[in-house]
């Protein structure tokens, strides 16, 4: 008997989430399309939808054409149900992000808080969260969670970073920020939260390679749709390629890594210039922003010609620079980085649009598959 009772628990909430499921991926459905697509008889689907109407998880609006009889209710999500909230750590900034149900961004905020590794800093962290939630009114019990992407290689428990040479930020730890951020928190590396951004943006994505063009460079390996991490986390640590052993030096200590050609900070220090005004300059045609471009896109495309071999998938530009490259930028890649007999497709390049919120957005997005799964 208990079994039984088990069981048909089991079953009701696991309609409860298919027919949520089904709703969230039409976006816009009726009773009868979901009892449709589910195959579920459309009294079991009634007494979900009702249920979670109750909660306050979806919500009937407006009603679809008639074409005959009565008219359907339009079915939907509450999109904002929900909540995650990303922070993303760099040596300077913080950047805050709120994403809905389906992973916009709702509210956004830039903080100009250098890093330091310190109690009050961490406090300085949990009080900006605090503020953002109250400042855009959300709602507390709408968080799911609290995801905090940083630079640095995270260890493996996702407890603290193990490598932080950028920030000097070793000393970091989940722990520091749990403190001060009453919600469930994570902690991840700034790379591997872009990559799953991309993969929760686009679900043909099976391998891909992911360039994150932050103020320090980044990237990542999508091999069958998992982000590869490798045995001491740092797969993917293409910023560190070498690509000239006589080359500038890195912090990592060696000479000539893609970071000291392709990281949004060398364009800066090439050009005198924040990169916002470098593009602006850029696209006027001043001639030595041209030039540092040109070197930019041909390092870019030699890195992109070789990992592409390896990879045999899509190229992910994404991060900071990412929503400046036009598509002429894109061309000269292609033709610079093409080299028979394994060429590279213009659809097999895809350019990202979360700019510098890259990582608070991706990290974030963790805590909407865990909600998808469990609602
Ligand atoms: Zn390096």
């Amino acid at each position: 008997m208990v079994d039984k009772g088990i069981t048909s628990l089991n079953v009701k909430v696991i309609n409860r989430n298919k027919v949520y499921n089904c709703i969230y991926k039409e976006v816009f459905t009726s009773k009868q399309q979901i009892a449709n697509k589910l195959q579920m008889g459309i009294s079991t689907v009634s007494q979900n939808i009702k249920s979670l109407e109750k909660d306050g998880l979806i919500e009937r609006n407006g009603n679809f054409d008639s074409t005959g009889g009565r008219r359907a209710d339009i079915i939907q999500i509450v999109r904002n149900a929900r909540v995650a909230i990303g922070v993303g750590i760099l040596k300077k900034y913080v950047f805050i992000v709120a994403v809905d149900l389906y992973g916009e961004i709702i509210h956004s905020v830039t903080l100009n808080l250098p890093y330091e590794s310190s109690r009050d800093y961490y406090k300085t962290i949990g009080d900006k969260v605090d503020e953002f939630i109250r400042t855009n009114q959300i709602k507390p019990e709408s968080i799911l969670g609290v995801s905090i992407a940083t630079q640095g290689i995270i260890s493996s428990d996702g407890q603290s970073v193990s490598y932080g040479v950028i920030m000097g930020n070793h000393e970091m730890k989940l722990s520091s920020f749990t403190e001060f951020i009453p919600y469930p928190c994570r902690l991840e590396h700034d790379c591997k939260a872009a990559a799953y951004l991309e993969l929760w943006k686009n679900k043909d994505i099976e391998n891909a390679v992911v360039f994150l063009l932050n103020r320090n460079l980044g990237g990542s390996f999508i091999i069958n749709r998992r982000i590869f991490q490798g045995v001491n986390m740092h797969g993917g640590a293409l910023e560190h390629l070498c690509i000239n052993k006589d080359g500038p030096l890195c912090y990592c200590g060696n000479r000539g890594c893609l970071e000291t050609y392709c990281s949004a900070n060398t364009i800066e220090n090439a050009s005198g210039m924040e990169i916002q005004v470098f593009f602006e300059n850029l696209r006027k045609g001043v001639n030595s922003c041209v030039q540092i471009w040109t070197d930019y896109l041909d390092k870019l495309a030699f890195a992109i010609r070789n990992l592409s071999i390896i990879i045999d998938g899509h190229i992910i530009i994404s991060g900071y620079l990412a929503p400046f490259f036009t598509e002429d930028d894109i061309s000269y890649i292609l033709r610079a980085a093409n080299s028979p007999p394994f060429p590279i497709e213009r659809d097999q390049i895809l350019v990202g649009t979360y700019g510098q919120y890259t990582p608070a957005a991706g990290a974030a997005l963790h805590y909407l598959d865990e909600f998808l799964q469990t609602v």
